[in-house]
Order: C-alpha cells, then structure tokens, then sequence
C-alpha cells in the first residue's frame, strides 16, 4: 500500500481538478483556495477512506488484521460512492452526475495506486473482486516503495523517509500540473479572444 502523502496528494490533484476554477495571478489562486479548502480537505480525506480498515484492527491488537480486506474492493468504494452521493443528493438537491464520478475517482485512485505499489507481505496484493472472487490483484510493474510499517519504530523508520520522498516526487507534479494547467488555461483563452479580435478588425 502507499502512504497517506501519495493518496493525499493524488486526491488533491482530482479536486483541483472539479473545483478549482481558472486564475490568472497567484493572488487569485491563494484567495480560490481559501474558498475551497472545505471540498478539497474532503477529496484528500476520501482518497485516504479505504485505510480505515487499520482503525478495526486496533480491536484485534493488531492493526494490519482487517488491512486491504473489505475496503480495498471495488464493491467497496462502488457501495460508499453511492451512498454519500444520495446523501448529498438527499440534503442539497444538487448532487450531479459529475459528482458520482468524483466520488468513484476519488476511492478508486486508493485502490489503483495501492495496486501499484510493491508488496512483499502475504497475501499479495487486493482482493478487488470480493465477495465474487478471493483472487488477489497486484500489478507486476508495480512502482510505488513498499512502507516499513511492521513496529512503530519501523513506521518512523529511514526507510519511510525516502518513501515519503519518492511518493511526493511521483505524485506532487500532478497537482503542479492541474494547477499550471489552470492558469494557462486562461491565458489560452485570452490569447485566442485577442487573435480572433484582431481578425475581426481587418478590413
Ligand atoms: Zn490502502
């Protein structure tokens, strides 16, 4: 599985992407995103929704017992998509498809970016098709680090600094992306609207 900062930040990329409008100036950009911190801080909280499985496992003593079962399958994240899009729906009427789809992405990059990271521990990989089948998926050209997660001292272990290091080089250029694309989005537009201005002035 990747860490927190890898499904933070993918999650993050996916709301700029519905919600952020375009901007000009990086002034515009700060006040947008002091606007919009509530609907991001809920697409990073949703990318991570599938690690919740560690929290039942504290009942158990062992917080890896219930890890990359139920909450890792696509019936999962199909059945929570659904669920918080009828609750918004239901409360604010204006829950669009758009939103569902949001929603499926946000849950569904979890599952693909742990899909995509290196496994060493048994049983390998995700039981994406459960309860139809037990089979566990794990790509081959898996890239993301595995995490040392084994004892507390492992979780803040070298290893898991250079983890850590790694995901943000893989994943933060994606939000540097959105929001590059953003902003030249704009300025596109403007461009274009000055060109066909000018041609619309010729004689
Ligand atoms: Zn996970």
């Amino acid at each position: 599985m990747s860490s927190p900062i890898a499904h933070s930040l993918i999650g993050l990329a996916l709301g700029l992407i519905r919600f952020l409008p375009r901007y000009r100036r990086w002034d515009e950009l700060a006040d947008q995103l002091r606007v919009l911190w509530r609907p991001l801080l809920f697409c990073v909280l949703l990318a991570n929704a599938p690690d919740l499985d560690y929290f039942f496992g504290i009942f158990r003593g062992n917080v890896n017992y219930y890890h990359q079962t139920v909450t890792h399958t696509l019936v999962w994240i199909g059945v929570m998509a659904l669920a918080i899009w009828t609750y918004g729906r239901l409360r604010e009427r204006r829950a669009s498809w758009l939103s569902l789809g949001l929603l499926l992405a946000l849950l569904g990059s979890h599952l693909l970016a742990d899909w995509l990271t290196v496994d060493r521990s048994p049983p390998i990989g995700l039981m994406l098709a459960w309860p139809f089948s037990d089979h566990l998926y794990h790509a081959t050209f898996a890239f993301f680090p595995p995490p040392a997660k084994q004892t507390w001292t492992a979780v803040w272990s070298f290893q898991n600094l250079r983890l850590v290091l790694v995901e943000m080089a893989m994943t933060l250029p994606l939000v540097i992306i959105v929001l590059w694309f953003k902003r030249h989005a704009v300025t596109a537009g403007i461009s274009a609207s000055i060109v066909r201005g000018r041609r619309d002035q010729k004689p």
